[in-house]
């Protein structure tokens, strides 16, 4: 029967949505399967939330080690955490910390490490699909080795309330032996105030249609009066009109938002890649032949300058 670690990853005492994911999908796992979904976590208390999401035990190490991420530090933290415990699978969220995070505590066990992965099946042993050739098809990887960590891309699982246990077990990592070589002292954060793409519900992205960076104004702004994240072609991005972290694709995010809104853009493999598991997908475009129409459910051919201010204006209506 596997036992399921997951790693509840956090940011100022902020869990990532990717970590409920992944306790969700967990715990559909071992409900057919048998065997517990365990949480762990640096640096915060997840224990009443993991419970919620189907967390069996839930594994905590505080102190000052946990304060800002060291990889040195939490690497082997969380290598002594596997083990000690034991756990068949070791699940890491594929977000910046977690692609950092998972291949140094695989390369410290020895074991098998499986990134960007999207599906995971047991039947006797695991099988792990992610996708390859830029989300052109997939590929199921067999773990060999007792432990296998693996890299969960957000948005790849359902979010499904499950009642577990969520059993407080101890957990005191000794890393006293640990001198880090880098650590980060302090973070400075860029400019904020909208939702984090990856953890959007709605997500209204512009590509080279826009024209001009001034025009991003426009996707903004339908962003905030939807109370979505703002996203961004390549395209876009690599003309300088957005920073980076707008991107949404292959070599940018990965969202899986309920609604996403892709505003003047062609709909290039690239990008599918990033964005193609969104729960609904409307495209504007004035090109009728755009390949984005064949993943959207609705699309609108048109002008996105006539389209996207009235959109706005309506959902501002609509919200009073
Ligand atoms: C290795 C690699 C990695 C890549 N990674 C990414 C990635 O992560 N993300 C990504 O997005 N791309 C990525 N790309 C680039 C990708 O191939 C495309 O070039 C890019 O996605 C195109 O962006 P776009 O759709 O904004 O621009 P275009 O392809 O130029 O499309 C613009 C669209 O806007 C429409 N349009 C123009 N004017 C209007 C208007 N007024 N109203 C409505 N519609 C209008 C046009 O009909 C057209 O369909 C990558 C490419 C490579 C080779």
């Amino acid at each position: 029967m596997p036992n399921i670690a997951v790693f509840i990853e956090q940011r100022d005492g902020k869990f990532k949505k990717v970590a409920w994911q992944m306790l969700s999908e967990a715990k559909r796992i071992t409900a057919a399967s048998g065997g517990e979904v365990w949480a762990v976590c640096l640096g915060a208390d997840p224990a009443a939330e993991a419970a919620k999401y189907g967390a069996d035990k839930v594994f905590t190490a505080t102190g000052d080690s946990f304060g800002i991420y060291n990889s040195e530090l939490w690497g082997a933290a969380l290598a002594q955490f596997c083990t000690a415990q034991k756990p068949d699978l070791l699940l890491i969220g594929s977000t910046a910390m977690g692609k950092d995070l998972g291949p140094k505590v695989a390369a410290k066990l020895d074991c098998a490490c499986i990134s960007d992965a999207v599906g995971l099946t047991y039947e006797g042993g695991w099988t792990v699909r992610r996708p390859i050739y830029a989300g052109k098809c997939y590929i199921d990887v067999e773990p060999v080795t007792d432990l296998a960590v693996v890299g969960i891309r957000p948005n790849a699982f359902v979010l499904e309330e499950a009642a577990g246990a969520g059993a407080v077990e101890a957990f005191t990592p000794d890393l006293s032996a640990i001198e880090p070589k880098a650590v980060v002292q302090s973070i400075e954060a860029g400019e904020g105030g909208r939702v984090e793409l990856t953890e959007a519900e709605i997500v209204v992205s512009g590509g080279r249609g826009i024209k001009g960076p001034e025009n991003y104004a426009l996707i903004e702004k339908l962003a905030d009066a939807l109370g979505a994240a703002a996203g961004a072609s390549r395209a876009v991005v690599d003309a300088g009109w957005v920073d980076y972290s707008h991107q949404v694709g292959q070599t940018g995010k990965t969202v899986g938002p309920n609604l996403y809104i892709a505003c003047g853009i062609s709909g290039a493999i690239q990008h599918l890649a990033g964005m193609s598991s969104s729960k609904c997908i409307v495209a504007i475009n004035k090109d009728a032949n755009a390949p984005i129409f064949k993943a959207a459910d609705y699309g609108v051919v048109a002008d996105l300058f006539d389209v996207v201010p009235a959109l706005t204006e309506e959902v501002i209506k609509l919200k009073g």
